[in-house]
């Protein structure tokens, strides 16, 4: 039964969650989404098939970053948040390319933080602007902020973000522990060979810290398209590779929708969630749909089709109705669940920068 007022797709889904990506933007290069430099575009050439490998074309995106005027400006954006709101969207995640890049990230945060409904407001950032934006941004209204952190050794950060940012990054979880941004939570994308030998480490560093590491299986979404399931570190492996440091013992989820399987990690205390999205999908509870920059609502990460909005919000500037109609239309389309184990997976052309995690 469908409920009125409410985007429900075809498979009883009520859509509660909305990411929006406010920029295509990013200034790193972290090699499982937007490797552009052929240092880390090398990384994933396997030394068995190197023959079989697609050349790599130095500074060629396949799906080239828009020009301003196919982006979204921080009203319209605000507009879709407040229509996604009123029909019972209430958990909205700003995120990129790197969100912070965005000129007027403040001022939107504090429009949506303003929409009553809304009860959970978060940002996802890979730390390089936040000391510099936080206190704004807090009040603003943010609610809570995830950065990235994928490995705790300064060369292996570099090798892996191109970018020589690990104490900046340290410095900013910290901020935002300082701040209140809680709870803070860490992402850690893990790829065999590159940082599974720090899967201990950083889960120390969640007891330490006292933040939430959240272990994320490597996804197809790069931009040059190499991923293999042999670089995937399976969520159940790295549960096993903790075990014997710390005494996993499981959490209950937060709600039914939840990507991560919460664990605490004992006496000491700390958190760690594991994203499982290869090896065991979630995708039978995904409440999620995704606002690019340029406009286009995802029903899914790995969707082939998306849906263009911008002719709902130029050509109506005026008419909410027409952008919930939009909308309403749209969501049925959902997909059931990601094909990834399929034989007959196709990688979607944008990358996670140009999609938003
Ligand atoms: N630039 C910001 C950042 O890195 O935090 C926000 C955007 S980034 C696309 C959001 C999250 O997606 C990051 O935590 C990143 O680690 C994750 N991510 C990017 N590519 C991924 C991939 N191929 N597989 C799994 N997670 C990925
Ligand atoms: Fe890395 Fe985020 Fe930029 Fe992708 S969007 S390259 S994950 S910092």
């Amino acid at each position: 039964m469908s409920l009125p007022g409410v985007l429900q797709d075809s498979h009883n889904r009520v859509i509660r969650d909305l990411r929006i990506s406010i920029t295509d933007r990013c200034n790193f290069n972290c090699v499982y989404c937007l490797p552009e430099t052929e240092g880390a575009g090398n990384f994933f050439k396997p030394t068995d098939t190197a023959a079989d490998e697609p050349a790599l074309v130095s500074g060629k995106l396949p799906y080239p970053r828009k020009p301003r005027s196919q982006i979204l400006s921080i009203e319209e954006i605000a507009r879709v948040a407040h229509v996604a709101a009123s029909l019972g969207v209430n958990k909205i995640r700003i995120t990129g390319g790197e969100p912070l890049l965005r000129r007027g990230v403040e001022s939107l945060i504090s429009q949506i933080a303003a929409i009553e409904s809304i009860r959970d407001l978060s940002l996802t950032t890979n730390g390089t602007h936040f000391p510099r934006l936080a206190k704004r941004l807090k009040e603003a209204g943010l609610g809570r902020v995830t950065l990235s952190l994928d490995s705790l050794d300064r060369d292996n950060f570099r090798k892996i973000t191109g970018r020589d940012g690990l104490a900046e990054v340290l410095k900013s979880i910290r901020l935002a522990k300082a701040l209140g941004l809680a709870p803070v939570k860490v992402n850690a994308v893990i790829i065999r060979g590159l940082n599974d030998h720090e899967i201990v480490p950083l889960a120390r560093f969640a007891a330490d810290e006292n933040v939430i590491l959240r272990f994320i299986e490597f996804m197809p979404l790069d931009s040059r398209q190499v991923w293999r399931r042999e670089h995937v570190v399976p969520g159940a492996e790295i549960a096993e590779r903790i075990q014997p440091e710390f005494p996993l013992t499981p959490l209950p989820a937060n709600n039914p929708s939840e990507t991560s399987a919460r664990w605490s990690l004992g006496q000491g205390g700390g958190e760690i969630g594991i994203i499982a999205p290869v090896t065991q999908p979630f995708c039978g509870n995904c409440n999620r749909l995704r606002l690019t920059a340029d406009g286009k609502i995802r029903t899914c990460l790995f969707s082939l089709h998306e849906h263009d909005l911008k002719p709902s919000l130029r050509d109506h500037p005026g008419s909410d109705e027409a952008l919930a109609a939009r909308l309403r239309q749209i969501v049925p389309s959902k997909e059931p669940g990601h094909r990834i184990s399929e034989p007959d997976f196709e990688q979607p052309a944008r990358t996670m920068s140009l999609i938003g995690g």
